[in-house]
């Protein structure tokens, strides 16, 4: 009221020109007035000056947090390109060039003019090759009007999220988890509802706690086999129980297989999908090329799923990005329809280090880690450094401790924060041997210099 008569004072008496502003949480009024005017008033009444305020930006993309991985990654790439001595461990890609039977089928689809748009859901070849795929490597049957590529297995997996999901819906999610699926369930308007693996039973969830995280809102789960960040394999009893709360409740799976060729020691990869034609019906199955062919930067992925939401990922996808790079689709077609030998080989180097890297660590003080099943990751356990010091200071929690390794060891590791794994750093095994020995070295003299 006091504003309002004020308002109509200066603008009846002094104003040049003026302007009332009403908000739901604020009154502004704007007023141009002459200098002298202006010089007169301001010592008798407070003037606030009030900057014209933008609207703000959408909800959705307010909520988003940057990926905390490849935030890790950038600022490892920076301190090497600066020329330091820094080695890194929070890259999720192999460290091999992709296969050379790969790079020349893309060579080809360039000289053969293979350079226009595609079908937005991805060529037909393509489709045909994952068909086949899913049938000898899964034992499942999808027709090519079933299977979408798009952008990387990240764009299927937002495609997926965006097409099941309406804003207030719960997706379960068990934890630790990776990054990307927190913010993307978030991004499709819904709320992550996540359920904590626990370590001695090697991060798996148990049917306890998916069943008490099930509610009317519950719209999918998402599971990852073997898992990014845990390298854990969800057993096949766990499957099948997934699957009948799924198929009872009407609840969707986003299955992401794709870690599914790296598999080591006698394990075997099962897609949930496989367990019976009610899951599968309602399985978004994930995968692609990234991490078996070492082709993370081609940027191929796709979805299997039923027919009805195979259309909709498929339109979803037209409007918004048209099809993936049409080179790196003949590409993947020339890797998921050829063996020349090389996966095999970037599959025992990975067995290799991951096994040197869990002896080294548990032969370390302060630190443990179970073995990893499959994928390229380790957890480690960090939770008994967090009462110690390190010169003096105190580690506190596990944010501290990388950033500490990173100033004082050049040793960059990712902070498990990132997985809702406080207690944990992540090692990736995708890089070389000579790296991993230099950065235990690293954590072994950091962990010398520990004090009470
Ligand atoms: N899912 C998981 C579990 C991953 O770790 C990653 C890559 N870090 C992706 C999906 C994304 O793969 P792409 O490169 O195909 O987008």
């Amino acid at each position: 009221m006091v504003l309002m008569k004020m308002y109509i004072f200066i603008k009846n008496e002094f104003a040049l020109s003026s302007k009332f502003i009403f908000s739901k949480k604020s009154y502004v009024f704007v007023a141009i007035l002459q200098e002298t005017v202006y010089n007169k008033l301001k010592n008798q009444i407070v003037l606030e000056v009030v900057l014209m305020k933008k609207k703000p930006l959408s909800d959705r993309a307010l909520r988003v947090n940057p990926s905390a991985t490849l935030k890790i990654d950038a600022e490892f790439k920076r301190m090497l390109a600066a020329g330091m001595d820094v080695v890194g461990f929070g890259a999720g890609e192999p460290d091999f060039d992709t296969p050379d039977y790969i790079k020349e089928a893309a060579h080809e689809a360039i000289q053969q003019g293979k350079t226009k748009y595609t079908p937005a859901s991805g060529i037909l070849d393509l489709k045909k090759a994952v068909c086949l795929k899913l049938k000898n490597d899964n034992g499942l049957d999808y027709e090519p009007s079933q299977i979408v590529i798009s952008n990387g297995a990240k764009q299927s997996l937002y495609n997926a999220l965006t097409v099941i999901v309406n804003p207030g819906d719960e997706v379960i999610l068990p934890a630790p988890y990776w990054v990307s699926y927190y913010e993307l369930i978030r991004m499709a308007g819904g709320t992550p509802v996540t359920i904590m693996g626990e370590e001695k039973n090697d991060f798996q969830i148990t049917k306890e706690q998916v069943l008490n995280a099930v509610s009317d809102k519950t719209k999918a789960i998402i599971i990852t086999n073997p898992s990014n960040p845990t390298g854990m394999m969800f057993s096949n009893k766990m499957l099948s129980d997934i699957a009948q709360i799924c198929v009872n409740n009407g609840i969707y799976v986003i299955s992401d297989e794709i870690y599914e060729k790296l598999v080591y020691d006698d394990e075997k990869h099962i897609s949930i999908a496989s367990l019976g034609d009610e899951i599968k019906d309602l399985t978004i199955l994930i995968n692609g090329v990234s991490k078996t062919y070492a082709m993370t930067g081609w940027r191929i992925g796709y979805s299997a799923s039923n027919k009805e939401i195979a259309s909709h990922l498929s339109a979803y996808q037209s409007h918004s990005t048209s099809n993936p790079n049409t080179i790196a689709q003949y590409a993947a077609l020339k890797a998921l329809s050829h063996d020349d030998g090389s996966i095999n080989m970037m599959k025992e180097a990975f067995k290799k280090r991951r096994d040197y890297m869990v002896e080294r660590i548990n032969t370390l003080p302060y630190v443990s880690c179970r073995k990893p099943t499959g994928a390229f990751y380790v957890l480690m356990n960090v939770e008994k450094l967090f009462d110690k010091k390190y010169k003096g200071e105190v580690i506190g929690n596990v944010d501290n401790l990388c950033s500490l390794l990173l100033k004082n060891k050049l040793l960059s590791v990712v902070p498990g924060t990132a997985f809702a794994a406080p207690s944990y750093v992540r090692w990736s095994y995708a890089t070389s041997m000579e790296n991993i020995k230099k950065g235990l070295d690293r954590l072994e003299q950091f962990l010398s210099e520990i004090t009470d």
